[in-house]
């Protein structure tokens, strides 16, 4: 079908300009934006445009009317006022409302519901576009389908080429993923009324050509909470207001960077709507940096899995898209920044990774509809190369502004398209052909995930990623061998041999850049010019779900004969052997722990150490379960993917019963998004927990009788004094709870006051609630809090500050492979690391952790012999100085008799830290990203089981448990809290230094 041009003729536009109304905003210099004459305006929205706009430079003539329709609502019918006016946020419902009316009054409007949330409210997409358009959406999709996934079309050129010519491209725009950023919405209202209602040429020529497709609220659960706040705001004027402790149910900002592990409703919503349209953009409104950053050029590195035409599509849009709105007249709009486009972990990226093309603004904004003066920094007001018509240094700033510059650079990049679907429907192809042929362009040909019953929990947890992802996934049918590149540049390509059922991820699939961008390994070059990185520069998740995998470059493999893994957990769940005891080795799978609550009718032993059994090895930490039948526990083993043997008689190995532990998660009213990332990981593994905040926790004297764990996760860089004295208290109360104007808040928790912290009778309760035997878990931030506070004897932060690690992939050891935390591990593990955090650990208490002593040896003094060697003091016998055994980095100071002798500071042995994972050496320390200068951090410790009283405090340097990618160290968390009464390791008697004290267990 070719699309019927609706474009005037030249003569025909040039006539209808002749007509134009005369306005200082409406030069016929440039007459692609030339409005129509004949449509009538709405000359009381329009006035209202121009009275809210601060600056007729924050305005163009794309934006600075508004078209009349006689039959179609303005959004003025919903709002009250214009989209952007002052002292106006609407709710996610209104804005649906909205666009509902829209879709009844125009025939170039519909709405789709496309999922909900996690609070279960709505989400919705809506497709604009002429109605024949709308109408053959389903056919054009059917093209688009054979264009995205070539091999329908034997990856014939001849055989494209006409479905090109035929198809529509589908151009989606997403608004107000980050709830703080407000404007997007109501931007987006308008923009779909003038796309819907507007005659001008180039409109009408948008609407023919394309269908543009919106979502104008992305985080819904944190849109109401925004409006919410924002609405208390306005009830308390001069008042301080609360800011969003919470914005989607989980996390704030980073549910833009659930684009890799695919955790969020949100984040699968817009990709199964991106994918189901085969749109060829998917373009993220945001708000930041003064007054547009288009930054979809980006700065580099760039990604390196993406196809070189994306960098060239996105020079060619955003480039343009800059010089419209500079002929525009408005300030301030550049595209070359500092945002760098290396991680695919941004909601936009689900495009580049899937054969589109990723876009994203930021705006300027005021967190809500105030009209404000705004004081920019040099650094924003410079003129830079890529920024020669550079901000205003002070500017009063309102909603409508912002919505002008939001819908001028959407309405103008959106002609541009139009302009030239043709040349971006090609490139669609083309990108999508080449992601079919990777593996004989680029390679590899394949991932192979070998089969593994070890791993098998794992794998299916990364592979379910994958699909989430819409990668095909397969099995080998029969055993393959196929050649593996060695580990080294130069060093001879190994073979393989992989067995039948192992799983395969071809890469001559229509997806493989996003299982290659996943399942590789990443490097960031230290003297990169770019010396800030945007995000994680690593994220391997075949090192961080700590799963083995083969890239497989030999395309032997893609003629094997495999079968499609349409159910991935059909393998899950075998139970072998007969007995009434069933046994379940613990190999590291992230499912145990849940387990022990979804059989509380049963009984469950934890062995201590390692057994064979029906010629099966079952590792220490292995269940034991009686007390049930197969008809039960069936169901629960195929859901938590875990496989079991059934035993006749009990293992001759000690056991202790595995409680089911009262978990509590404590949360600060400071920062609720890093620790959203561990409820979300509890959650998705059915592990409960009581939520209470540090406010609970100051008014609770007795922790330890409701709960065996407490896990306070990262606040995100707050600090130790922060978290106990809450914000300042100098202005009024900031309350979190749900009211009349704020029905949605106060939905996880709620306070009259956020700003109360800890204080120090909720620091008292913790550390009482220890020493009675309870587990705390704290990590980065929090664990730096217990280190201040006392609760963890002999452990201090380590300087680090030299060695440089931006969220990188790095190597880390078992110290304690007894220890139950390491129970299913080998010997080493991948972890990931925001910023090289390491831990020393001492035996002593005191400054830096007591780590005061010296080693003799260490620095000899000037005199005869080498540096290994003894200086001689001459005319007399060698005196040999006391020699302490030579410390790792990872271990504490050993102390001589001299050092203990009535030395108050020193820990008894049974309170001294225990150290469980410590970094690699140096040299095999980077798996992937970035990591330079690390010799400080090097084999230094980064997990750490604390002692006080009769309870355990565990400390991690790394995040065991972010962002839904590190399913690899999870177990670290649940086995400390499935063993969470019996951490403590057996005391070595052997210790040379220990002193006379009665022990306490
Ligand atoms: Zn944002």
């Amino acid at each position: 079908m070719k699309l019927p041009h609706l474009l005037p003729t030249l003569a025909a536009t040039i006539l209808s300009l002749a007509f134009y109304p005369a306005s200082a905003q409406t030069s016929a210099l440039n007459d692609t934006f030339a409005r129509d004459s004949r449509q009538p305006i709405d000359q009381a929205y329009t006035d209202h445009i121009r009275k809210y706009t601060t600056d007729a430079k924050f305005s163009s003539r794309l934006v600075d009317y508004l078209p009349a329709s006689a039959t179609v609502p303005t959004p003025a019918k919903v709002l009250g006022d214009v989209a952007g006016a002052p002292d106006m946020l609407p709710y996610a419902e209104d804005v649906y409302k909205y666009f509902r009316q829209l879709e009844s009054a125009s025939p170039r409007v519909k709405v789709f519901s496309i999922g909900h949330t996690e609070e279960n409210r709505e989400m919705i997409a809506v497709a604009i576009a002429d109605p024949a358009l709308l109408q053959g959406a389903k056919e054009n999709g059917e093209r688009l389908a054979k264009l995205a996934d070539p091999r329908t079309l034997g990856l014939d050129d001849n055989k494209a080429q006409p479905l090109i010519d035929q198809s529509y491209p589908v151009y989606y725009i997403t608004g107000t993923i980050h709830s703080s950023e407000t404007g997007a919405p109501t931007a987006l209202m308008e923009l779909a009324y003038r796309l819907a209602v507007d005659d001008a040429p180039y409109i009408k020529y948008i609407r023919s050509h394309m269908i543009v497709l919106i979502t104008p609220v992305v985080e819904v659960d944190g849109r109401d909470r925004m409006v919410d706040t924002y609405r208390w705001h306005k009830a308390h004027p001069g008042e301080q207001w609360p800011r969003l402790a919470y914005w989607g149910h989980y996390v704030a900002h980073d549910n833009n960077r659930d684009a890799m592990g695919m955790t969020l409703n949100l984040t699968n919503n817009v990709l199964n709507t991106y994918l189901g349209w085969h749109a060829q953009v998917l373009h993220d409104l945001h708000e930041s940096v003064p007054f547009l950053y288009d930054n979809t050029v980006g700065d580099g590195p760039y990604n390196a899995w993406i196809d070189p035409t994306l960098a060239d599509e996105w020079a060619e849009l955003g480039w343009n898209n800059v010089s419209q709105m500079q002929s525009l007249g408005m300030p301030g709009v550049f595209t070359h920044g500092d945002f760098d486009t290396w991680s695919p972990g941004y909601l936009m990226f689900l495009a580049g990774m899937h054969n589109g093309i990723s876009r994203l603004y930021e705006t300027f904004g005021n967190g809500g509809a105030d009209t404000e003066k705004r004081i920019l920094q040099p650094e924003e007001y410079s003129r830079t190369w890529y920024r020669q018509n550079p901000p205003l240094p002070t500017v009063m700033w309102s909603q409508r502004d912002n919505n002008n510059y939001e819908e001028s650079a959407l309405l103008s990049t959106l002609a541009y398209f139009s302009r030239n679907t043709h040349h971006f429907l090609e490139n669609y192809y083309l990108k999508s052909k080449r992601s079919v042929q990777k593996p004989t362009l680029d390679g590899p040909a394949a991932y192979v995930l070998p089969t593994d019953a070890a791993e098998l929990n794992r794998q299916l947890q990364l592979l379910k990623v994958l699909k989430l992802q819409h990668v095909e996934v397969q099995r080998l049918s029969q055993a393959v061998t196929s050649s593996v590149p060695a580990a080294k540049r130069g060093d001879k390509p190994t073979t393989q041999t992989f067995p039948a059922g192992s799983y395969v991820v071809r890469l001559d699939q229509p997806f493989s850049r996003v299982a290659d961008a996943l399942l590789d390994k990443q490097y960031w070059a230290p003297d990169d010019p770019q010396k800030h990185p945007y995000d994680d520069t690593g994220w391997s998740f075949s090192q961080l779900f700590n799963v083995k995998t083969a890239r497989v470059t030999d395309s032997a493999i893609l003629k094997a004969q495999m079968t499609p893994a349409t159910d991935l957990d059909q393998d899950a769940g075998k139970i072998n052997g007969s007995g009434a005891i069933y046994a379940i080795a613990n190999t590291g799978q992230t499912s145990l722990l849940p387990l022990v609550y979804a059989l509380k009718q049963a009984h469950v032993e934890t062995t201590e150490k390692a057994f064979d059994a029906e010629g099966k090895h079952f590792g220490a930490g292995s269940l034991l379960i009686t007390q049930t039948d197969e008809q039960t526990l069936a169901p629960i083993l195929h859901t938590l993917s875990l496989d079991a043997m059934r035993l006749s008689a009990s293992p001759s190995v000690a056991t202790h019963p595995a409680p089911a532990p009262r978990i509590a998660f404590m949360h600060t009213w400071l920062g609720t998004q890093t620790e959203g990332w561990w409820r979300l990981a509890f959650d998705k593994a059915g592990v409960p927990f009581s939520y209470i905040s540090t406010q609970t926790v100051a008014s609770e004297g007795d922790l330890r009788s409701k709960y065996d764990v407490i896990i306070f996760a990262p606040v995100g860089r707050s600090s130790s004094q922060e978290i106990i004295n809450g914000l300042p208290k100098w202005g009024n109360a900031l309350p979190w709870q749900k009211s009349e104007i704020t029905p949605n808040l106060g939905f996880l928790d709620s306070t009259p006051d956020m700003r109360v912290g800890l204080g120090y009778d909720g620091l008292a309760h913790l550390k009482s609630f220890v020493e009675k035997g309870g587990l705390l878990i704290t990590c980065e931030d929090t664990a730096q809090f217990a280190i201040d506070t006392g609760l963890a004897p002999g452990v201090s932060i380590a300087p680090h500050d030299d060695a440089r690690v931006v969220g990188s992939v790095l190597n880390s050891l078992f110290v304690a492979p007894s220890s139950p935390i390491a129970n299913g591990y080998g010997p080493t593990l991948p972890v990931i690391s925001a910023n090289g955090m390491v831990f020393n650990v001492s035996n002593t208490l005191g400054r830096q952790g007591g780590r005061m002593l010296t080693d003799p040896y260490e620095r000899r003094p000037t005199g005869r012999g080498g540096p290994e060697d003894s200086d001689i003091t001459q005319g007399r016998q060698l005196a040999e100085p006391e020699v302490t055994p030579k410390q790792q980095p990872w271990q504490p100071k050993q102390l001589n008799e001299d050092q203990m002798r009535n030395n108050p500071q020193v820990i008894p042995v049974q309170y001294r830290p225990e150290v469980i994972l410590r970094f690699s050496d140096q040299k095999t320390l980077l798996l992937s990203g970035l990591l330079d200068k690390a010799g400080s951090i090097a084999e230094r410790a980064i997990v750490v089981n604390a002692h006080l009283g009769n309870g355990n405090v565990l400390l991690f340097a790394n995040n065991p448990v972010y962002r839904g990618e590190t399913i690899g160290s999870y177990s670290l968390v649940f086995n400390a809290i499935l063993n969470y009464d019996h951490l403590r390791q057996p005391v070595s008697t052997a210790a040379p230094d220990q002193p006379a004290v009665s022990g306490v267990r």
